[in-house]
């Protein structure tokens, strides 16, 4: 039995590593665009020099998977067709194509590899006392304005967005901003409506806000994730209106069933983009292709949340407790401690995608 799977982050890896330990006699194959497994959790770190976000992917999947560099263009009646032309056919495909960003003209996005190794560059060359502006108020924004800061104390550091931390609770984004506020970060609230890159004072950037307000920036960085890729929509599988593939209980396309659609790619009612919905839902799926396979009856997918994590630097975080169903609660953990917990959460999900070992809990009733 082939099996294909289109991508190696979290969702792809626990799918193709769970398979792997449960049906010995799959044929796997994932197809991933770089020879490592990017820990997107980690892009803020790898971009302000205080961690890394990169591991060989050999060294996270089980032995006997294959692997094959590549980016896959299409999906057709059981055959994946990939840019440099070669084909390869499936039984089995587990899309796991994650999330994209679609920066405005004039930013680098931090938010996927390529990126992010730009970001890297652009701010290892930037001299003291310059300014970096990070666009997006979400947790990916907060966390990279703070990261930078952390790393780079000698730089201005500005993070502009709407509300920042909308998905916290009322405390936990005041204490947000108390952390940022530590780190020397200016928060601005608005929207940005145009950089004109290079079109500042001196050659840097010119931030114009919708309000008109307007100032100059000389590395500026695009924190918001934003839709995924189109391979979905591309061959022809039903997407929703963000272009996610619709699935059923199973977290199978409901085109086709012999496809399974995991992470942020997949249209699962009351998911949230994040490596802790990734994760269960690679293992899930695994699960069923391989009850399936034994002739038993699948389960359908189940899943509730525990809250959320953001960290504010190295030695500050803070830890948001919320309900299953993903409502955020009042109760929220911050300093040290948290970002100990922090810390200690990615490194889980990096160990749940290379063990397929991974617990959750089930949704609410
Ligand atoms: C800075 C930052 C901080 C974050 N912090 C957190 C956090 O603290 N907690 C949390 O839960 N979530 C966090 N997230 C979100 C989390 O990283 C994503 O939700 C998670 O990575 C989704 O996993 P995935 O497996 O669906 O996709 P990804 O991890 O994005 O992996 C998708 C893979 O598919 C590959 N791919 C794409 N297109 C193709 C193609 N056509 N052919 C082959 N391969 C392809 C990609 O290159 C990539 O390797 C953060 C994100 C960022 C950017």
């Amino acid at each position: 039995m082939r099996v294909v799977v289109v991508g190696a982050g979290y969702a792809g890896t626990i799918a193709a590593n769970r398979l792997a330990r449960k049906v010995t006699a799959a044929e796997i194959t994932v197809i991933n665009p770089r020879a490592d497994f990017v820990e997107r959790v980690r892009l803020h770190e790898q971009i302000a020099g205080t961690g890394a976000a990169a591991a060989p992917l050999a060294s996270m999947l089980r032995e006997g998977i294959a692997t094959r560099l590549g980016t896959v263009d299409k999906i057709s009646d059981g055959e994946v067709a990939l840019g440099d032309g070669s084909r390869l056919d499936f039984d089995h495909l587990f899309l796991a194509v994650g999330s994209t960003v679609t920066p405005l003209p004039g930013t680098v996005p931090v938010g996927v590899w390529e990126g992010a190794e730009r970001a890297r560059a652009a701010l290892a060359g930037l001299p003291g006392g310059r300014t970096v502006t990070v666009i997006g108020g979400g947790l990916t924004g907060i966390e990279t304005a703070a990261e930078v800061a952390y790393g780079r104390p000698d730089l201005r550091v500005r993070l502009v967005g709407g509300t920042i931390a909308a998905s916290l609770s009322a405390g936990a984004r005041k204490r947000v901003r108390t952390g940022l506020e530590r780190l020397k970060v200016e928060i601005v609230e608005g929207s940005v409506a145009r950089v004109g890159s290079g079109a500042g004072e001196g050659g840097s950037d010119a931030v114009r806000l919708g309000s008109g307000r307007q100032f100059a920036s000389d590395l500026t960085l695009w924190a918001v994730i934003g839709g995924v890729p189109d391979l979905a929509a591309r061959s022809g599988l039903e997407v929703d209106a963000e272009g996610r593939a619709v699935v059923d209980e199973y977290l199978r396309s409901v085109n086709d069933p012999r496809i399974f659609v995991v992470g942020d790619c997949a249209a699962v009612p009351g998911a949230r983009a994040a490596c802790a919905t990734a994760l269960p839902q690679g293992a899930h799926a695994a699960d069923t292709l391989a009850r399936m396979i034994e002739g038993r009856k699948p389960k359908p997918y189940s899943m509730g949340y525990t809250g959320q994590g953001v960290s504010l630097g190295r030695r500050d975080g803070l830890l948001q407790a919320a309900r299953r169903d993903d409502s955020v609660r009042r109760l929220y953990f911050a300093g040290r401690t948290a970002a100990v917990g922090k810390e200690r959460i990615c490194r889980y999900a990096r160990f749940g995608a290379r063990t397929a070992t991974y617990a959750w809990l089930r949704a609410p009733k």
